[in-house]
C-alpha cells in the first residue's frame, strides 16, 4: 500500500513537471500556441491522478465522475493541442461534443446500468477513439521525421490503452466499484497511463525544444530590419569556406554594397524613412541574386554578397545591375526622390580567409566612393563609368 501511495504521488509530479515545462516553453516561443494545449492537457491529467489518489476520501460515484472528466479533459486538450500544432485551427466544437457523448455514455454505465465494466468501456473506447480519430484526421502532417515518431507513440498508447482496458474488464470479471478502487486493475491503469504519457512527453519536449532552437538560432543569424542573414547568419552559412577559403572547383567572388550620401537621407527625411530605404536597398540585391548566392547586412547601410560559381566579372554584372536599377528607382518616403549606392567587387582567391576578401572588397568600393560613387569598382581594376554600367544592365 505504501509502495502503491508512493507511485501514485509521483505520477501526478511528473505530470505536473511537464505540464510546467509545456508553459515555460510556452512563455519562451508564445507564437507555439498548442504548448498552451499541451501544458493544460498535462495539468488535468496530473489533477485526475491527485483525484485518483483521494479517491478513497471522496463519494465513490462522484470520484469516478470527477476523475473521469478530468481525464477525458485532458485527452480532448491534448488533442486540440495536436490540431494547433498542425493545422492552426482547433475543432473545439468537435471535440467538446464527442467528450460530453463518451461522458454521457459513461454516466450511464456508472448512474442506469450501474456496470462499472459498461462505464470503463465507455470511458477508454472514447478516449482511445478521440486520439486515433484525431490521429488520423493529421495523419498527412505526421508523415516524416519527429512528427512520424509523435504519431506512432500517441497511437500505440491509445491501442494499449484499449487493450489493458479489454484485460482488465474484457474477460467478464467481476468488476465492482468497491473493489476496484485502490486494486490491481486501478494501479496499472495508472501505471499504463503514466508510461505512455510520459513517452509521449518526451517526444513533444524534444519536438518542441528543436523548434525554438532553431527559432532562436535563425533569429540570432537574421537581420530584423531587412530580414536577410547578418554577419553571425553569413558566417554560419559559409562557414565551410570562410576559414579555410573556397576550394578550386567552386569560384566565388564578392560584392560589398554601400548607399551613397545615407547620412544626408537620414538627416533630411528622418531614420524610418531612412529604414525604409535600407529595406527596399535589401530588397533588390536579394531580387537581381540567385538562390545559389549569399546576400547579408554587413552593418548600417553596407551589403555583403557571395556569388557562388562566378569570377569577378559576374559579380560586376550582377552589381552593375542593381546599381543601375536602384539610381532610377523612386522612393515616396523621399517625394519621389532617388538614392545611388556603390560597388566594390572582388574575386575571392583560394585559401583566403573572410576578412581577406572583405578587405579587397572594401578596397575596391573605397576606390567607387572616391571616384564620385553611384558606380562599380572591381579589385584590382578600372572601374565602370556610371554611363556604361546602364549599358550592361
Ligand atoms: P557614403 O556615401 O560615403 O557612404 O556616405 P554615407 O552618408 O552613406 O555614410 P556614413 O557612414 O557617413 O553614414 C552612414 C549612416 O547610416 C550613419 C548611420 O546613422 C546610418 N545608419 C546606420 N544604420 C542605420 C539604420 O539601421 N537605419 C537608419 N535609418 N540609418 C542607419
Ligand atoms: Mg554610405
Ligand atoms: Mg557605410
Amino acid at each position: 500500500m505504501l509502495g502503491q501511495s508512493y507511485f501514485q504521488l509521483l505520477s501526478p509530479l511528473i505530470f505536473l513537471v511537464f505540464s510546467g515545462g509545456f508553459f515555460l516553453m510556452w512563455h519562451t516561443a508564445r507564437s507555439l500556441h498548442s504548448l498552451r494545449c499541451f501544458a493544460v492537457s498535462y495539468l488535468f491529467a496530473a489533477s485526475a491522478m491527485i483525484g485518483d489518489f483521494l479517491r478513497i476520501a471522496m463519494d465513490p460515484d462522484f470520484a469516478s465522475a470527477l476523475i473521469s472528466a478530468l481525464y477525458l479533459a485532458a485527452t480532448v486538450f491534448f488533442c486540440a493541442g495536436l490540431y494547433q500544432l498542425y493545422r492552426n485551427r482547433v475543432p473545439w466544437a468537435a471535440l467538446a461534443a464527442a467528450a460530453i457523448a463518451v461522458f454521457g455514455a459513461f454516466s450511464l454505465g456508472l448512474y442506469g446500468v450501474r456496470s462499472l465494466t459498461f462505464s470503463a468501456w465507455a470511458l477508454n473506447a472514447g478516449i482511445v477513439s478521440l486520439y486515433l480519430g484525431s490521429i488520423f484526421a493529421l495523419r498527412s502532417d505526421m508523415r516524416e521525421g519527429i512528427h512520424r515518431v509523435l504519431r506512432i507513440v500517441v497511437s500505440v498508447s491509445a491501442c494499449l490503452l484499449l487493450v489493458r482496458t479489454a484485460i482488465v474488464f474484457g474477460f467478464g470479471a467481476a468488476m465492482t466499484k468497491a473493489n476496484y478502487a485502490g486494486s490491481l486493475a486501478a494501479v496499472t491503469l495508472q501505471l499504463f497511463i503514466a508510461v505512455t504519457a510520459l513517452a509521449v512527453a518526451g517526444v513533444l519536449f524534444v519536438m518542441f525544444g528543436m523548434e525554438i532552437v532553431r527559432r532562436l538560432t535563425r533569429t540570432s543569424e537574421t537581420d530584423p530590419l531587412t530580414g536577410l542573414l547578418n554577419r553571425r547568419g553569413l558566417e554560419n552559412r559559409l562557414s565551410s569556406i570562410i576559414n579555410d577559403g573556397p576550394d578550386c572547383d567552386v569560384g566565388y567572388a564578392v560584392v560589398m554594397a554601400d548607399i551613397d550620401r545615407f547620412k544626408n537621407v537620414n538627416d533630411t527625411y528622418g531614420h524610418d524613412a531612412g529604414d525604409v530605404i535600407i529595406r527596399a536597398f535589401a530588397d533588390l540585391l536579394g531580387e537581381v541574386a540567385r538562390e545559389c548566392d549569399c546576400v547579408a547586412r554587413w552593418g548600417g547601410e553596407e551589403f555583403f554578397i557571395v556569388i557562388s560559381n562566378a569570377e569577378s566579372a559576374s559579380a560586376r554584372l550582377y552589381a552593375e545591375t542593381v546599381r543601375a536599377r536602384w539610381e532610377l528607382l523612386r522612393h515616396d518616403c523621399l517625394g519621389g526622390g532617388t538614392v545611388t549606392a556603390s560597388f566594390g567587387v572582388t574575386n575571392w582567391r583560394n585559401g583566403q580567409d573572410l576578412s581577406g576578401v572583405s578587405r579587397q572588397a572594401d578596397a575596391a568600393l573605397y576606390r567607387a566612393k572616391r571616384e564620385g560613387r553611384n558606380r562599380v569598382c572591381v579589385y584590382g581594376s578600372e572601374s565602370l563609368p556610371g554611363s556604361l554600367a546602364a549599358v550592361v544592365a
